[in-house]
């Protein structure tokens, strides 16, 4: 167990399991229709404590973990959720070291996760607000030193790719078959391509652009995840579940440059 300090996040959870994330700095308080705390009353307590409101009510306080932080933290455009990550990581094989160029980066909630994986990440982002906000992401999770190994550009990567050297392309955009012509020179061979698509066609149109002599090992699939309720002789899937969210295509990239 470790005590909080401040600049740590902090996932708060109620009684009904509604959960809140803060980041506790000096002088802050935290508000809710059930009464207020201040930062400095969760500094020092430890991870897996309880901490009382104004109202008398009493809040447990955890270190949240990298998916807490995705589902809780600001969003400029709709994240990827965790079930999917999971999956991109493999699908793309990424490990300490590699070099990913990633587009669009969205609210960064890929990035945090390939960065944690030990990506060097190149982010191609059309709009400035939310490269910026990707960026604050970033630096929330896992403070400024970060940015060492996250650069994120303005830029329309339909227009081309002006990098060379990826390992890795990861794509979270509308149309990925745009980005196939410019892959020459910036994938190399032996690189891995992945794209996640919200929707079937996209996903055969992606699909249809990747020539079988250059692009190997094609697949595509989606990730159903479904939760099981289980309490007392109630053991049964939950009657809700995330029924649709994307679909994820990898492929391995052979031509010689
Ligand atoms: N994977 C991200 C979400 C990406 S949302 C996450 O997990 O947080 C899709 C992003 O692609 C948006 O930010 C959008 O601005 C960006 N985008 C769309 N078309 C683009 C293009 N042609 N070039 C670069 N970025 C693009």
């Amino acid at each position: 167990m470790s005590a909080f300090d401040y600049g740590d996040l902090v996932l708060l959870i109620d009684s009904k399991d509604r959960r809140y994330l803060i980041t506790l700095s000096p002088g802050e308080e935290f508000h809710t229709h059930s009464g207020y705390l201040s930062h400095s009353d969760l500094v020092e307590l430890n991870d897996g404590g309880y901490v009382k409101l104004s109202s008398g009510k009493t809040y447990l306080a955890v270190r949240p973990t990298m998916s807490d932080v995705i589902l809780k933290m600001p969003r400029g455009a709709q994240i990827i959720y965790p079930k999917d990550i999971g999956h991109i990581l493999l699908a793309a094989d990424i490990y300490p070291g590699v070099k990913v160029l990633e587009s669009g980066v969205g609210s960064g909630a890929l990035s945090i996760a390939m960065l944690r994986a030990g990506a060097e990440i190149t982010g191609y982002e059309l709009r400035e607000d939310f490269a910026n906000r990707a960026e604050k992401n970033v630096v929330n999770f896992f403070g400024d030193e970060m940015l060492t190994r996250y650069k994120v550009t303005i830029k329309d990567i339909y227009d081309g790719i002006s990098d060379q050297g990826f390992e890795r392309v990861v794509l979270d955009l509308p149309e990925p078959w745009k980005v196939v012509p410019h892959l020459d020179s910036s994938l190399i061979p032996g690189g891995i391509i992945v794209a996640y698509t919200p929707s079937i066609t996209q996903a055969t149109k992606f699909r249809e652009s990747l020539k079988s002599s250059e692009f190997v090992m094609q697949e595509t699939f989606e990730v159903s995840r479904r939760g099981w309720h289980i309490e007392g002789l109630a053991v049964r899937p939950e009657h809700r579940m995330v029924g649709h969210t994307g679909f994820i295509t990898q492929a391995r990239y052979i031509k010689e440059a």
